[in-house]
């Protein structure tokens, strides 16, 4: 057994944004630097950005000078505004032709773009965004079109729907924003979207924005994309401030012992240990019963999902818990290795709570779907 526990895993610092070439983006500064319009300047600074996340730092500036972009980047990082300040800073408010497309995979990204598009473009009275997605009556998209609006947001099937009916002329358009592109392309919006890069005018400016950079991907930017700076930001490790992690490495048939160890000497108010499967949480019960610490377990959802669990249910992760009433401590540990976690502004008294596992550490979710 390795002696790791007690050794802090703490989320990576810093965010890691390479050039094309290898080399280092220099961050600059403040917006200042960039050559942003004015009015939108004026709006990050009431929406309260300080200074360019990373990805703004390095898409804003060949944006603007018109380059072809590939942003390697997730949600989180602030790539709407990587994109759409740009867009912004060169719209021509006074045509109130489409003159910029963006291309969501969803109806709900396309309203969550659409709105932060208003949000910097609100010192842009002449400047008109329009979400265009399907589920939506075609009455108020057909009727935001015959009005006109510069920015387009919408989602590839009705924007190919649009163009069927001949009630979106993007023969003006200078800007296609592909957003989390290879979502579309899990979602079986290839076609679509190669439809929607072929017709329209050769001489636009492309970015395409992706958290991952899969073949079809590649294929997509080799052809469409002229000579793209490409950018790629790693996104932070989303870890609560007052969570500490800490691990421990043991072999599979000590986990048990390990697991009994941690329970008499750490103190916690409940605990919520995850196991891959059902059988594993009824497997586990039983070995700690005959420990003498009896858990009540539980393998179905019981307490409200976190806003920000993936929906998928697959991704549900089955629990034990049990609860000692006296301390201020939580643990938990997984099937892998056994993590603990202490919170220090919270307890979790004698509460039992099936988490989505998703992507974030068990301990943070499972606290977070507690409270
Ligand atoms: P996004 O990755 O575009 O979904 O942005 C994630 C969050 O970061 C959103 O709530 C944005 O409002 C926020 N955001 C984007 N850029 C900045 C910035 N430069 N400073 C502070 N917050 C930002």
């Amino acid at each position: 057994m390795s002696e790791e526990f007690g050794a802090e895993r703490t989320a990576p610092a810093a965010v890691d944004t390479d050039e094309q070439a290898g080399r280092e983006h220099p961050e600059p500064v403040t917006f200042l630097d960039l050559g942003i319009d004015e009015r939108v300047l004026r709006a990050l600074a009431e929406v309260g950005y300080e200074n360019p996340s990373p990805i703004q730092a390095a898409t804003i500036p060949p944006l603007l000078s018109g380059s072809d972009v590939v942003g390697l980047a997730q949600t989180g990082t602030g790539k709407t505004a990587a994109f759409a300040v740009p867009v912004l800073s060169k719209i021509d408010g006074n045509n109130r032709k489409p003159q910029a497309l963006v291309l969501a995979p969803t109806r709900e990204l396309a309203l969550q773009v659409s709105e932060a598009f208003g949000k910097y473009a609100v010192h842009m009275p002449n400047v008109t965004v329009l979400p265009i997605y399907g589920g939506q009556s075609y009455g108020v998209q057909l009727s935001g079109l015959r009005r006109g609006a510069q920015i387009i947001v919408g989602t590839p099937g009705r924007v190919i729907d649009h163009l069927e009916k001949g009630t979106l002329d993007l023969s003006n358009l200078e800007f296609l924003v592909l957003d989390e592109a290879d979502e579309m392309l899990t979602m079986g919006f290839q076609e679509d979207v190669e439809r929607i890069l072929a017709d329209t005018p050769e001489f636009k400016q492309v970015a395409l924005f992706s958290a991952t950079m899969p073949s079809g991907i590649r294929k997509i930017s080799k052809k469409y994309l002229h000579d793209p700076v490409e950018v790629t930001v790693k996104a932070k490790t989303a870890t609560a401030s007052n969570i500490t992690q800490r691990y421990l490495q043991v072999a599979h048939q000590r986990k048990l012992d390990a697991l009994t160890r941690l329970l008499e000497v750490e103190e916690f108010d409940g605990m919520i240990i995850f196991v891959r499967t059902k059988s594993a949480t009824e497997e586990l019960a039983e070995k700690l019963r005959a420990v003498g610490t009896p858990p009540r377990r539980s393998t179905a959802t019981s307490c409200r999902r976190s806003a920000s669990a993936p929906s998928d249910s697959s991704r549900t992760a089955r629990s034990t818990s049990w609860s000692r009433p006296t301390s201020r401590r939580a643990a938990s540990t997984s099937s892998g290795s056994a993590t603990s976690s202490t919170t220090t502004s919270r307890t979790t008294r004698s509460r039992t709570c099936i988490a989505s596992a998703g992507r974030a550490a068990p301990a943070a979710r499972a606290t977070r779907c507690c409270s």
